[in-house]
């Protein structure tokens, strides 16, 4: 495990104000109603309503886009910059289905902490269970959000124990709700002894924040109607001495969790969840490479590439590796080495995404999402140093556990459909294979709205309507060894085998069987499901 604490206090001011975390939920619990928010108070949006109103303008031209607000997902995943008070928060966004959990993984490689955004009726979700089971294999500290407390929701003890006991954490509450439903009036912050009211004349409007001496100051009595007051006084007294206090640590190491009550549409709550990711932290985080652990606060700039996004603007056609810096102060126009190729490239026009506007950047730090324009050259998990061959780990690489073949409907356009699959391939969208024996491909996905994304994307990106059909194979495995033995395989297997995008073997078949059998008469071959990414 990491330590979490040792590099924070030495870091130059720069990095240390720095907070970069992803928000985890399940679809519907207020994920982008609360980023709209954070925007808002980031001084980054003027207006609530414009993320969403430029989400739509942008779905609006495209079946791919209106599949992906009838199935109420989120699959362009990119970074948000904006300063909050004192401190610089880089917000990665994750899509939220689980078909693209894959991309969410690695998503979660670059990010320090997450936000778990829970609806307070519905309590812990399926999607909720699978991202905070990723964070958890990272040890990510955690702040959870129990959004829509102005509508009916769960009893304040329920939601907690829920949470510990289905995620297995602590839970601490640093807020407390007064009423609920209709008669939610605000929160009373357990942190700091301030009471927090809500106004539900105008949504945009902060919540009013009052200094109180604690939940005996006669002072409340004029916020707080008697009856919520005494239930309030009695839950904050129980879960005082029931409940776990905030412990800094233990919220750094991933085993207790504070929850802050809110409406997110209210704009309730939200400054109090932002001060406390500004509060606790974590400032960016030492980074697990092969060679050793890298340190935020070393003076050479080092970085990794988690989400590659291809055909952002259409107009375009770029492809833009979204790198997370890792060490550093970097400068536009800097020279960095690409540790897999061995060669140096310029970075000249480096952008940050403020307010989802994309901005050439003239400088960034150590935490900071950068995405970088590129031709293709930048592929997941490859990193970007001053020199040193580092490989940073952990980057996930997923089992293709479906396949299927890609069938042209127009036969003209079948020369430009590899274009579109080497692209998707390597954004990491899916896995690709070209049959040794015949034509056409085979790609593999982890789950089975993949495809549909894919037929979708290739017909509305490259303008080729394709479909998707069964194979004779279910499954697929890269193999490695001995030239000589590789080649002997090879040869005897040629209706098996497949190259991937990088023209690595690939054997497949749809019975385990096949694999046991390669695994008993070709020792020295090793086959695996996955391909490292580094
Ligand atoms: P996402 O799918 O997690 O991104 O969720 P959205 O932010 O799109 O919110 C889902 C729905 O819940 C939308 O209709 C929002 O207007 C609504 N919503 C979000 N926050 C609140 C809240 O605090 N109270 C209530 N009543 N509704 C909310």
């Amino acid at each position: 495990m990491l330590d979490r604490t040792h590099n924070t206090p030495a870091l130059p001011p720069e990095i240390a104000r720095r907070r970069t975390f992803a928000i985890i939920s399940h679809p519907d619990a207020g994920k982008t109603t609360l980023t709209e928010k954070f925007l808002l108070y980031g001084g980054a949006i003027q207006m609530a309503g414009q993320v969403r109103a430029k989400g739509e303008a942008r779905r609006s031209r495209s079946d791919f886009m209106q599949m992906e607000k009838d199935r109420g997902i989120s699959v362009s995943a990119s970074a948000m910059s904006f300063e909050f008070r004192d401190f610089w928060f880089n917000l990665v966004d994750t899509p939220g289905h689980s078909d693209f959990s894959e991309d969410t993984y690695r998503t979660l490689t670059a990010v320090d902490a997450a936000i778990m955004v829970i609806d307070g009726a519905k309590g812990v979700e399926s999607q909720t269970r699978k991202l905070f089971e990723v964070c958890r294999l990272r040890d990510l500290p955690i702040l959870t959000f129990c959004n829509k407390m102005d509508r009916e929701s769960r009893d304040t003890f329920d939601i907690i124990d829920e949470i510990q006991e289905n995620l297995a954490i602590d839970v601490t509450p640093a807020s407390w709700p007064i009423g609920m439903g209709r008669e939610f009036v605000g929160a009373y912050d357990l942190l700091h002894d301030r009471l927090e009211i809500m106004d539900r004349a105008d949504r945009n409007v902060k919540a009013e924040s009052i200094k109180i001496a604690g939940l005996d100051d006669p002072k409340i009595a004029e916020h707080v109607p008697a009856h919520l007051l005494e239930k309030l006084r009695e839950e904050v007294e129980m879960a005082r001495a029931l409940l776990p206090p905030f412990d800094r640590q233990a919220f750094l190491d991933g085993t207790l969790t504070p929850i802050w009550f809110g409406s997110a549409i209210n704009s309730f709550g939200v400054q109090e969840l932002m001060d406390g990711i500004g509060e606790f932290g974590p400032a960016p985080q030492l980074r697990p490479a092969q060679e050793r652990q890298v340190s935020a606060d070393e003076s050479k700039v080092s970085g990794f590439v988690f989400k590659v996004q291809a055909n952002m603007d259409p107009k375009h056609r770029d492809r833009v590796a979204f790198v997370r810096l890792c060490s550093g102060h970097f400068l536009r126009g800097m020279k960095l080495t690409h540790v897999r190729s061995g060669k140096a490239m310029a970075i000249s026009n480096p952008v940050m995404f403020l307010a989802n506007e994309r901005e050439l950047t003239e400088d960034a730090w150590a935490g900071d999402i950068i995405g970088i324009p590129n031709h293709g050259q930048l592929r997941i998990g490859d990193a970007l140093t001053e020199g040193e061959a580092l490989h940073f780990t952990g980057i996930p690489s997923f089992a293709p556990e479906l396949l299927q073949a890609v069938r042209v409907t127009d036969p003209m356009k079948a020369k430009h459909l590899e274009k579109a699959l080497t692209q998707f391939a390597e954004e990491g969208a899916a896995k690709l294979f070209k049959p040794m024996i015949g034509s056409g491909w085979i790609v593999g996905v982890v789950g089975q709205l993949q495809f549909d994304v894919l037929q979708s994307r290739i017909e509305l990106e490259y303008g080729i309507p394709v479909r998707f059909e069964p194979t004779q194979f279910t499954s697929a495995r890269w193999v490695a060894g001995p030239r000589d033995k590789l080649e002997a395989f090879v040869k005897g297997n040629r209706g098996h085998m497949a190259e991937d995008h990088d023209g690595d073997p690939v054997y497949m078949t749809r019975l385990q069987w096949d694999i046991d059998r390669v695994g008993r008469d070709y020792p020295e071959l090793k086959l695996t499901a996955t391909k490292e990414m580094m």
